[in-house]
């Protein structure tokens, strides 16, 4: 290798060599291209003539997908709020908390079909030594109780009647036989034992439920409890999709010599709706600067942009400087990850204070989906307001060796499961990133960080469910 100024080196274009002078972290070289002469969309244009051009690779431009999401998230906000029925809410984001309007539940109750009682009248009480109360009256479901509890007495109580005034615990079913008007109590049961209090789960005035949270069944079935009809929540963000590719046509053509369909947008459709938002579909666009143009401006009238393919070194690849022309400012460029590294993230900065988030995704197949779920969903989450949506990841035993030998964080394609209680995970096999097919049998992404190399086989490991 031979030193020609500051970035250049000249050597031959299949080498990747080790960077021994300067202790650069990850302590390699990439060879990114060999261009000729300048070109526009090149962002950092360090071109020097019949030369082969190097960039220190993750030194000077690329950046981790854990900082890559980070200025992605930090970079947006939510958009306008809306009235939403509840029984339409499923999924939505809540704009304002929730502050609960009365107790739930609004009055004590049995939560146990049984005999109210008063536990002090039944101490004595066990297998052998039974209790004897006169059957008093019953109290279904959705109905009050008529009068007092009697001293002496049971009254049978259905699970969510309201509790009789006198008693202070309900003896289970399984506890107490009724006979001829005689309840016999077989066993002693607490005061309060088997009573749901009024305000137990939720205390009037209490907040139930924070501005940025999804509302998940569970959550809207709170604000059904307390009456609550309407819930303000942000508007669902509409995202533009386009794919670009000369090679592509759509999944119902039969594809031409060199052509293949597009499966890249359905899908990101499905991601971009599991995220939450409203998918505006594009179409296909050529490799060709004029048309891109057309369809990003169309598309950055939206409130936010995908687009895959088109946004790597290729001679053809011209979203990132269509992106530019059209005055998107481009945050990053590449992330230190495989697949996926082309990945681009931008804004364009309109005039009314609009604030539109581009994605380019790369085109191959299963790049274009790693990057929507590491990164692009994210900033979708973050637009619709989702303040919750952060990586989970499980720890797992790896059954086979995973070989890494770059500075890349790997996000592998495997299967994860329950083995006696331990969760295990194999990789689906190959995993060139246009396999589909591997992504297709994945339930979950193995995390091999930057610094890790060859993992192996029993090693502890991050995956992430997908
Ligand atoms: P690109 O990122 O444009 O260089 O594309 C990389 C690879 O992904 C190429 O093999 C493309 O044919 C393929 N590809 C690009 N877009 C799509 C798409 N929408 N659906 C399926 N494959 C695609
Ligand atoms: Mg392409």
């Amino acid at each position: 290798m031979q030193k020609k100024g500051r970035r250049g080196f000249s050597f031959s274009t299949s080498d990747k060599v080790k960077f021994l002078a300067g202790g650069i972290p990850g302590g390699e070289l990439h060879v990114i291209s060999t261009i000729k002469r300048p070109r526009d969309g090149d962002l950092f244009s360090p071109c020097i003539s019949g030369v082969v051009i190097l960039y220190f690779g993750r030194f000077l431009a690329m950046v981790r997908t854990s900082e890559a999401r980070q200025i992605i998230v930090r970079s947006l906000h939510a958009g306008p709020q809306e009235s939403c029925a509840l029984s339409e809410s499923y999924g939505r984001i809540l704009a304002t908390e929730v502050t609960a309007p009365l107790d739930v539940p609004g009055f004590d109750n049995s939560s146990m079909d049984g005999y109210a009682v008063r536990s002090d009248e039944i101490r004595s009480a066990g297998e052998n030594s039974a209790v004897d109360l006169v059957l008093q009256d019953e109290i279904p479901a959705g109905e009050v109780p008529k009068t007092a509890l009697n001293p002496k007495s049971a009254i049978r109580i259905m699970t969510g009647a309201p509790i009789p005034p006198g008693a202070d615990a309900v003896v289970e079913q399984e506890l107490a036989d009724a006979k001829n008007g005689t309840v016999r109590v077989r066993g002693f049961v607490q005061a309060g034992r088997n009573i749901r209090l009024r305000g137990d789960d939720i205390r009037a005035g209490s907040v139930v439920l924070k501005k940025g949270r999804r509302l998940t069944p569970a959550r809207v079935g709170v604000l059904a409890s307390l009456g609550i009809e309407r819930v303000d929540v942000f508007r669902k963000p509409k995202v533009a999709l386009l794919t670009t590719g000369n090679e592509l046509v759509d999944p119902s053509s039969l594809p031409g010599p060199g052509q293949i369909r597009n499966s890249n947008a359905v899908t990101l459709s499905g991601l971009i709706r599991e995220s939450g938002c409203e998918v505006i579909d594009l179409g296909i666009a050529r490799d060709d600067p004029e048309e891109l143009g057309v369809r990003i401006r169309q598309g950055l009238k939206e409130d936010a942009l995908i687009t895959s393919g088109g946004v790597s070194v290729g001679r053809h690849d011209y979203v990132l400087r269509v992106l530019k022309a059209q005055g998107v400012e481009i945050k990053f460029w590449k992330v230190n990850m495989k697949p996926g590294m082309p990945f681009a993230f931008g804004i364009l900065e309109g005039n009314s204070g609009r604030h539109v988030p581009v994605f380019a995704l790369p085109g191959n197949a299963v790049s274009s989906i790693v990057t929507f779920l590491q990164l692009a969903r994210y900033g979708l989450e973050r637009l619709r307001g989702n303040e919750e949506a952060t990586p989970l990841t499980l720890k797992a035993v790896l059954v086979e060796e995973i070989v890494k030998r770059d500075g890349k964080h790997h996000y592998v394609r495997g299967v994860a499961r329950n083995e006696n209680g331990t969760l295990i995970v194999q990789t689906t096999g190959s995993q060139s990133s246009a396999l589909l097919t591997s992504l297709s049998m994945a339930n979950c992404l193995i995390h091999v960080p930057e610094e890790s190399r060859t993992l192996p086989k029993g090693s502890t490991v991050d995956i992430e469910l997908i």
